[in-house]
C-alpha cells in the first residue's frame, strides 16, 4: 500500500465511484461509498470521518458495537452490518446500526423486528443477502428464498426491505463478478424491481467499476481505503 492518508485514498475512492457512475450514465449522486473498516483500528474510522465520510461498514458484531461505543462523538455515523449476522446477536446491533446488509432467513428477520421492537426503535432497512453463485461456502439465502424472506420483513412492522446484496465468489478478475452481479439484479427485477428494491449492495475495491455499471447503489469499499487487512 502506499504511504497516502486514509484521507487521500478516500478521495481516491470518491473520485473512482463517481467516475464509474458517470460512465455508466448515471448520477454519482446515486452510488453510496460504503467504507468497510473491519480489523481497522477507530482512529482509522475517526481519520475518514473527518475527511467526511458518513457511511461504515462492519463484518462482526462485537467489534462493530466496540467501535460505535469508541466512536460515540461521531454522532453523523451511519453504520452497515455487512457480515453475516446470527440471530442471537440481533439484540446487540438493533439500537446501533443504520443498514443490515444481510438478512438472509426468516426467523432472522423476526428476530430483528422483535429486537427492535424491545428498544422502541421505530424502523430499520435491510437488504437480503442472497447467494446467487450456489457456492456451499458462502452464506446468504438461496435466489428461490429471497421472496418468502421478502415477504416475511413485510409483516415484520418495525423493518423496511430496501434491496439485496450479494457477493461473488473470489477471483482476480473483476469481470468474472458481473454474470453474478446480472443474476442479482434479474433476481431483483422478478421481485418487483427498482421501485420495490431500490437499493442494491454490490462491488468491494477490486470490482467496484464492474459493480457500478451492473447497478450497484452501494458499494463496500475497505482495503482501498484503509490499506490491508491482518487476515
Ligand atoms: C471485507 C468486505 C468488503 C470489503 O472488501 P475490500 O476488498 O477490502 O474492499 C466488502 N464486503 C464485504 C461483505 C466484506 O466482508
Amino acid at each position: 500500500m502506499s504511504s497516502a492518508s486514509i484521507a487521500e485514498r478516500l478521495q481516491v475512492q470518491r473520485e473512482r465511484v463517481a467516475e464509474a457512475a458517470r460512465r455508466a450514465g448515471r448520477a454519482p449522486e446515486q452510488v453510496t461509498l460504503v467504507a468497510v473498516s473491519k480489523k481497522h483500528p477507530a482512529a482509522a474510522i475517526r481519520e475518514a470521518y473527518a475527511a467526511g465520510q458518513r457511511d461504515f461498514g462492519e463484518n462482526y458484531v462485537q467489534e462493530l458495537v466496540a467501535k460505535a461505543a469508541e466512536l460515540a462523538d461521531c454522532a453523523e455515523i451511519r453504520w452497515h452490518l455487512i457480515g453475516h449476522l446470527q440471530s442471537n446477536k440481533a439484540r446487540q446491533i438493533a439500537g446501533i446500526v443504520e443498514q443490515v446488509h444481510t438478512v438472509s432467513s426468516v426467523k432472522l428477520a423476526r428476530e430483528l423486528n422483535l429486537r427492535l421492537e424491545q428498544k422502541e426503535r421505530e424502523s430499520l432497512d435491510v437488504l437480503i443477502h442472497v447467494n446467487v453463485s450456489g457456492e456451499e461456502s458462502k452464506s446468504g439465502c438461496q435466489p428461490e428464498e429471497a421472496r418468502a424472506i421478502l415477504e416475511a420483513v413485510g409483516e415484520c412492522p418495525r423493518l423496511r426491505a430496501v434491496g439485496l446484496m450479494t457477493m461473488p465468489p473470489a477471483s482476480e478478475e473483476a469481470e468474472d463478478a458481473r454474470p453474478h452481479f446480472e443474476a442479482l439484479v434479474a433476481l431483483r427485477d422478478e421481485l418487483g424491481g427498482p421501485s420495490v428494491l431500490p437499493e442494491l449492495s454490490l462491488g468491494m475495491s477490486h470490482d467496484a467499476e464492474v459493480a457500478i455499471s451492473a447497478g450497484s447503489t452501494m458499494v463496500r469499499i475497505g482495503s482501498a481505503i484503509f490499506g490491508a487487512r491482518e487476515s
